[in-house]
C-alpha cells in the first residue's frame, strides 16, 4: 500500500448529530473526492434520506458503508487518536492547531493507528462532553467575525489537507519531446519556400522574417504532432497554389488544385 492510500485508509470521519441529511450527503461526496471512505454517524436526525443520497452525487458507497452509533464514545472506541474540529478554539481545553499543521503530524506517522476526525452539529457544534472524548482540536482559520463554516465545507477542507499531506498529486503532464533541430531546419526551409511562393517574403529583401519565425518556433518547441500539422498546413498551401498535386490525402475529393494562380491557368 502506498503512503497516500495508507494514511487516508486510517481516517474516520465522524459526524455528530447532523441535522440536515443534505450535509451528510455533501460530506460523503467530499470524502469520496479526496479518497476517504470511513464515515461514522452519531445519532443523525434523518438517515438514510433521499436528500443525503442526492447531495452525495454518486458517492453512494460511502453512505451505504456508513456506521450509525448511539454515542460518540462508541463511534471512536477503536480509534488510537481522536481529533475534534471546532470554530471556537477559545472554549476548548485540549491542545489545538490549524489543519495543515495537524495533518502534517499525521502524515509523519505520529499516530499510526485509526484516527477519527469529529465534526459537530450545524447549530451548536460539539458539546463539552463530546470534546472530552477528543485528544486534540483543529480550527480552520476563518474571518473571526464570521467563523462558523458549513459542516460539509469543513469536512472538505480537512479531507483536502489530508490528501495533500498524504502526498497525492494530480497526474503529471505527458512528457514533452520537442522535434530535433535538424527536422526544424526542414520546416524553416519549407516555410520560407511557401512564403516566397505567396509573395509574403521577397527573396531580395527578406526583412528578418525567417529569423523571427525561427525565434517563435524555437520558443514554442513543437512536438512531432504539432510539427506535422505545420508541415501539413504548408503542403496544403502549396497544393492550393497548384505547386503540388493536390488531395493526395483525400482521394475521394476532386484532384484539381483548390486555387490556381492566374499564371497557372494561362499556361
Ligand atoms: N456554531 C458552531 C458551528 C458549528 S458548524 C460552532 O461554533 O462550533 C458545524 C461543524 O462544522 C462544527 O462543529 C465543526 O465540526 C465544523 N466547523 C465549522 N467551522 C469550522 C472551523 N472554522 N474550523 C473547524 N471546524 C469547523
Amino acid at each position: 500500500m502506498n503512503q497516500e492510500v495508507e494514511l487516508l485508509s486510517r481516517i474516520r470521519v465522524v459526524l455528530v448529530a447532523t441535522h440536515h441529511p443534505g450535509n451528510i450527503g455533501s460530506a460523503a461526496r467530499a470524502m469520496r473526492n479526496m479518497g476517504l471512505h470511513d464515515l461514522a454517524l452519531v445519532t443523525p436526525h434523518r438517515f438514510p434520506d433521499p436528500e443525503a443520497t442526492a447531495l452525495a452525487s454518486g458517492a453512494d458507497d460511502i453512505l451505504a458503508g456508513a456506521t450509525i452509533h448511539e454515542t460518540l464514545a462508541d463511534a471512536v472506541a477503536d480509534c488510537e487518536h481522536v481529533i475534534a474540529t471546532t470554530a471556537r478554539v477559545r472554549y476548548v481545553s485540549i491542545p489545538f492547531s490549524e489543519p495543515r499543521e495537524c495533518v502534517a503530524r499525521l502524515a509523519a506517522g505520529q499516530h499510526p493507528g485509526r484516527i477519527a476526525i469529529v465534526f459537530g452539529r450545524e447549530r451548536i457544534g460539539l458539546t463539552n462532553e463530546e470534546l472530552d472524548h477528543c485528544r486534540e482540536a483543529v480550527a480552520i482559520p476563518t474571518d473571526p467575525e464570521f467563523g462558523s463554516m458549513n459542516l460539509a465545507a469543513a469536512v472538505q477542507i480537512m479531507a483536502y489537507e489530508l490528501r495533500l499531506a498524504a502526498g497525492a498529486k494530480i497526474p503529471e503532464m505527458p512528457e514533452h519531446h520537442a522535434v530535433p533541430q535538424g527536422q526544424m531546419e526542414h520546416l524553416y526551409n519549407h516555410l520560407e519556400k511557401v512564403l516566397i511562393s505567396t509573395s509574403f517574403i521577397d527573396p531580395e529583401a527578406p526583412r528578418y522574417i525567417m529569423r523571427r519565425m525561427r525565434r517563435m518556433f524555437g520558443r514554442a518547441a513543437p512536438d512531432s504532432h504539432e510539427f506535422n500539422i505545420v508541415r501539413g498546413i504548408l503542403t496544403s498551401i502549396e497544393e492550393a497554389l497548384g505547386l503540388k498535386p493536390t488531395n493526395k490525402r483525400f482521394p475521394h475529393l476532386p484532384q484539381e488544385p483548390k486555387y490556381r494562380p492566374p499564371e497557372a491557368v494561362e499556361q
